[in-house]
């Protein structure tokens, strides 16, 4: 972040920018009060014509300043240089205004500190108010960004205590793991005699690590709720900002400040933006300073011993980019998972976020945690506050189940896009396409059953979708499955064929999954007869997407391919298959979807289980 760079720059500016208005003034402003200078001789000739009023001379005698008076009154200010040796107040009381008044005439006190008067006003003055006015903004330029731009290297870590992080255990639902691990380090602070009675060593530090969106942060800032200790709690990208060299600094700060705090926990969000891997640098240059950060952070972990009760907590969703150096005993050594949440952990969550709204009586989590497989707490009090908004727009002060169910899509396909047209052909067509999915899954043993089919456009741009909700929460998928897997997404693309004769791009998801399955069946999950149980792709960031790379040969990555397509071509004909020997069923389905754009699971079985009509 630039927040410290910002106010640094613009002060630069500001004091160049009113010095600049400074000199302009200077030099505009005797050419504003319109001086007029006239020789001596035409001075006594104005005098001779009774348009002087005032006459003032220097303190130092060479200067004579006057004003006149025309005959519409007008005043004009004029300048001259003095003649010595004439006489002037003489000549002055000799003559008289136009209006018939003795001119004023007078000479300027003497003051020492003239010059300097003047150049106090002209140019000090300004300058303080300029000043006073740049140190001014400053401040409210810091108080904004919460920095302190004048502090170089002090790292700026917010100190947290109790009352100001508002968060317990009690806020965070399911990963009970996580919790117990981090309960034993909250009992540590607060009873260490326990643990060196005993000689126990507290690990100095313990890493949070999963997917983003599942209560990482939150889980560090309920420790810091519960341990009642002082809490310093920076983002890794916090300390590579500003200028080249103060991320070491702001380590080294921030474990002074912390050791001078003990018992304290220190909280490194993100730590993946300081502590990637040394070696893979790759890029040209431009790291050192992380490396250097890194280092120092290393440096300092070393440097204090864990009895001090200074407990260093971090976060990441790319624990395979850390520094391995960073993970040894002695470090990071405590790795504590934060996964996905399972069923029970999904409904714990919903339950926790549901206790800031109100809730129809015969509302069921259960269901709404049922059909959310894969998503994570973020995403779960996401979906809440989508029902609670949907609610609001009904004019209804409770949440129902249908608010419920329509934020889980909300969160999976996105809006409703009311506005779309589409055309009854392309109805059709959708409406067959997603039966497709529908029929084939339902008629395949070992695939989770269908719960809703719509084909009202979504936001995300998919023109209809069918949900299958699994019974329970699966961690083992069997070859079976994943074959059924790939027929259902190849059924909607089969279903166009068998009814249309041709095809629309409608599918280009579904080939994308089918794809993406099938390839991870031959590469990873040694799925195939081929290859059987040879590895051949690598997964890093597995929380972040997966980024898969090959480990073999280019032959063998053309042998890959030929498989995938195979799996993929007889999950095709599988589903081509299956859907021919149910057209009626297909027809009567479709034609059902067409004029309701919405059914649910049960209406779908039912038909599907109908007798055929004698
Ligand atoms: P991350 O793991 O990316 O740091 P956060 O801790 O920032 O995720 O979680 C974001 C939000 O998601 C939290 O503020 C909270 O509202 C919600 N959340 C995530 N996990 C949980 C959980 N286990 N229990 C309750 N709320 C959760
Ligand atoms: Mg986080
Ligand atoms: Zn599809």
């Amino acid at each position: 972040m630039q927040q410290t760079k910002g106010p640094q720059k613009s002060f630069v500016i500001f004091i160049a920018l009113g010095l600049f208005f400074l000199i302009m003034l200077n030099a505009l402003l005797p050419s504003l009060s319109r001086t007029q200078k006239v020789p001596y001789s035409e001075f006594l000739q104005m005098v001779e014509s009774g348009q002087v009023t005032e006459v003032q001379q220097s303190a130092d005698g060479t200067e004579i300043a006057f004003l006149t008076k025309d005959q519409n009154g007008k005043t004009s200010y004029y300048l001259t240089a003095a003649m010595t040796e004439t006489d002037l107040a003489a000549v002055l009381q000799q003559h008289k205004t136009a209006e018939d008044k003795p001119i004023v005439f007078g000479r300027e006190l003497p003051s020492k500190n003239r010059s300097l008067m003047m150049f106090v006003i002209s140019w000090m003055l300004p300058l303080l108010l300029l000043l006073g006015l740049g140190i001014l903004l400053m401040r409210m330029m810091q108080k904004k960004m919460g920095g302190n731009a004048m502090s170089f290297g002090k790292s700026n870590a917010k100190i947290y205590v109790q009352a100001q992080t508002g968060k317990t255990f009690a806020d965070v639902a399911g990963q009970d793991e996580a919790k117990e691990a981090l309960t034993e380090i909250v009992d540590f602070l607060h009873s260490p005699d326990k643990y060196r009675s005993v000689g126990a060593v507290m690990p100095k530090g313990a890493l949070l690590v999963g997917p983003p969106g599942t209560g990482k942060t939150l889980l560090a800032k309920a420790v810091a709720g519960e341990a009642g200790v002082p809490f310093f709690s920076i983002a890794g990208s916090e300390f590579v900002e500003m200028f080249v060299g103060m991320g070491a600094a702001r380590v080294r700060d921030l474990f002074k400040q912390a050791s001078e705090k003990a018992p304290c926990i220190v909280f490194i969000d993100e730590i993946d933006t300081i502590g990637k891997s040394r070696d893979r640098a790759g890029s040209m240059g431009g790291n050192d300073e992380r490396e250097q950060t890194l280092n120092q952070l290393l440096t300092e972990m070393d440097g204090f011993d864990g009895s001090k009760g200074v407990i260093i907590l971090a976060a990441t969703n790319r624990p395979d980019t850390l520094d391995k150096a960073l993970l040894r005993p002695g470090r990071f050594d405590r790795r504590i998972p934060v996964e996905l949440p399972d069923l029970a952990g999904r409904e714990a969550i919903l339950k926790v976020h549901a206790k800031k709204i109100m809730l129809d009586e015969n509302v069921d989590l259960t269901a709404i945690a049922r059909a959310t497989s894969g998503t994570s707490g973020a995403e779960l009090a996401n979906i809440i506050n989508e029902a609670a908004l949907r609610a609001v727009k009904c004019n209804r002060r409770i949440v129902n189940q249908t608010d419920l169910q329509e934020a889980v899509e909300v969160i999976i396909a996105g809006y409703q896009r009311k506005g779309k047209v589409i055309s009854p052909k392309e109805k059709r067509i959708v409406a067959y396409h997603e039966i497709g999915h529908a029929l084939v899954a339902a008629k395949q043993t070992e695939s989770a059953p269908v719960t809703k089919i719509t084909i009202v456009p979504r936001t995300s741009g998919a023109l209809g979708y069918t949900m299958q909700v699994p019974e329970e929460d699966t961690n083992l998928l069997s070859k079976e499955e994943a074959l059924n897997k790939i027929a259902t997404y190849t059924a909607g693309r089969a279903a166009e064929e068998l009814v249309f004769g041709s095809f629309t791009s409608g599918a280009s998801n579904d080939i994308e999954q089918a794809t993406r399955l099938a390839r991870s069946m031959v590469t990873r999950l040694g799925m195939s007869s081929e290859f059987d149980m040879m590895a051949l792709e690598t997964v890093s960031n597995q929380y972040l997407g997966g980024d898969a790379s090959l480990t073999c040969s280019t032959e063998t990555a053309a042998h890959i391919d030929a498989e995938v397509l195979s799996i993929i071509k007889t999950a095709h004909k599988k589903a081509l298959g299956i859907l021919t020997e149910n057209q009626d069923k297909l027809h009567r389905l479709a034609a059902f979807l067409l004029e309701r754009e919405t059914i649910t699971g049960e209406e779908f079985m039912q038909i599907l289980n109908e007798e055929p009509a004698a």
